[in-house]
């Protein structure tokens, strides 16, 4: 294939997806119930699973080896990550692209897409209705185009950041754009921003090759796979890695994003921050191939198996899914979501409840407000958080640091998430949000043990109450 790079690869810049043992992993005989067990003891342990042991839970398609799998993910979620479900809200800058992703209305050759890039104002515009919306964290995306190089991405972060009103403000700005060099990382990094997103797409290599045609940038498979690696490199060491499931057979992609994990851990020493696993959705001029489409039934095997092979690595589901399916699969160890989400440019301020397929890269599932979607979580025992407080205090890179630390969720995110969430309650929220959350913090203040961090956390919530704001622990 001819390549278009010329930077240099990360030191672990091989093509590390042994394509052939992941195949022969997915060929061998069921495991039985006693093995299942014995795998899902160990994720229950809080330990990373094998590839191979992966595969082995992902071999046995009978109802009880199912069972059994969702009642563990549903336990290890709630051990590791307690009730919170962090929230979010993706600003879409600019949809010029010079790929042509067979599935994206923004390829190149889709001619019936709106192009646009916001300015300046457009963009104030947008973040200005989202910070009234309640929302504190953001994830920007980008096409792939020279027009959008580090130094642009670096400006609208920044901008991003500068943008208040009133209590409104953007305290963490994630980043999905294309990969990097570690030059861009650096650059982009000294904008301050959180985490950097890649989705791999297909880790299938002719497959990938089918879907990205032509001589394009993204047509080459390890400058894409070898991205993150190169942004832990420049320092970016918080990077999430996904997969767009509906392009290749859904095991085999779960398998890939385990050794991509695997892989960074062991070169680095530290995991994906988070893993995506966006499926297919109708997007203008796309026709959809069916062979590979993912059932909602898979789907939520597939964040099941991924919650247990992953323990501490935190799984994003995106408002691509309708909110039944949302509501299912929450509970299998999904640990952020989005909401009140809209992806036309502009759409925000300018789109009203219509989706516009020629202003949009696809089409969403749920668009529902983000006040409803925060009063369903509070009504079934969920924690909606909006802290950002480790990557603004320096609690980055070995994120194994959330678990390693003894107490710290019960320390810190447990008291950052209700913090966060009176601030949303009362800058934000609708009279019947409000009267839930008010509940649902009682509820969890009753829960805590008595002790100076539970005092410390009732005399924040005080100050919140009297007007103070941003106080993270
Ligand atoms: N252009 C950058 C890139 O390709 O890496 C930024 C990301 S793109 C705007 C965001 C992600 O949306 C892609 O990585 C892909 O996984 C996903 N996506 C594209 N088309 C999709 C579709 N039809 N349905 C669901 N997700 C889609
Ligand atoms: Fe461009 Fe990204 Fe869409 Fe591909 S997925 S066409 S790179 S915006």
């Amino acid at each position: 294939m001819t390549s278009l790079i010329t930077s240099r690869l990360s030191d672990s810049g091989y093509d590390f997806i042994d394509e052939a043992a992941i195949e022969e992993l997915l060929g061998q005989a069921p495991a039985d119930l006693t093995e299942i067990d014995d795998i899902i003891a160990k994720s229950m342990a809080k330990q990373p699973l094998s590839v191979e042991e992966t595969a082995r839970l992902l071999s046995n398609d009978s109802p009880a080896a199912v069972e059994r799998i969702y009642a563990a993910a549903r336990q290890l979620k709630r051990d590791v990550y307690g009730n919170r479900i962090v929230l979010f809200a993706p600003l879409y800058i600019g949809n010029l692209c010079r790929n042509d992703c067979e599935y994206c209305a923004f390829r190149r050759s889709n001619k019936q897409v709106v192009r646009r890039t916001l300015e300046e104002e457009d963009i104030r515009r947008q973040v200005l209705a989202l910070e009234q919306m309640g929302h504190k964290r953001l994830i920007v995306v980008f096409g792939e185009h020279p027009h959008y190089d580090a130094q642009f991405i670096a400006e609208c972060v920044r901008h991003i950041y500068s943008v208040r009103s009133g209590r409104g403000e953007i305290r963490r700005v994630n980043v999905n754009a294309a990969p990097m060099d570690h030059r861009g990382y650096e650059i982009v990094k000294s904008a301050g921003i959180g985490t950097y997103q890649i989705f791999q797409e297909t880790y299938h290599h002719e497959t990938y090759r089918r879907v990205h045609p032509g001589v394009t940038r993204k047509a080459d498979y390890l400058w894409r796979l070898d991205g993150v690696a190169r942004a832990i490199e420049a320092e970016c060491d918080d990077v999430g890695i996904g997969a767009l499931f509906g392009l290749y057979d859904w095991r085999f992609e779960v398998l890939s994003l385990v050794t991509h994990a695997l892989h960074l851990q062991r070169h680095y020493n530290v995991g994906p921050h988070t893993i995506s696993f966006p499926r297919l959705r109708p997007a203008s001029g796309v026709k959809l191939d069916e062979r590979y489409l993912v059932g909602d039934a898979d789907f939520q095997r597939l964040v099941a198996v991924l919650r247990l092979a992953v323990p501490y690595t935190g799984l994003i589901l995106t408002a691509r899914e309708p909110a039944d399916v949302r509501r299912t699969v929450l509970e299998f160890g999904v640990s952020q979501i989005d909401a009140g989400s809209r992806i036309e440019l502009g759409g925000y301020t300018e789109a009203g409840d219509a989706q516009i397929m020629e202003r949009e890269q696809f089409h969403l599932g749920d668009v529902r407000p983000l006040d409803v979607v925060i009063r369903e979580l509070l009504e079934n025992d969920y924690l909606p958080s909006f802290c950002t407080a480790c990557y603004r205090l320096g609690r980055t890179g070995e994120q194994f640091m959330e678990f390693a630390i003894p107490g710290f969720i019960q320390n810190l995110c447990t008291p950052n998430a209700l913090t966060t969430l009176l601030e949303y309650l009362l800058d934000h929220a609708s009279p019947e949000t409000r009267a839930a959350g008010v509940a649902a913090i009682a509820r969890e203040l009753q829960r805590m043990p008595e002790g100076p961090r539970k005092r410390q956390l009732e005399e924040r919530l005080a100050r919140i109450e009297q007007g103070g704001r941003d106080l993270p622990f």
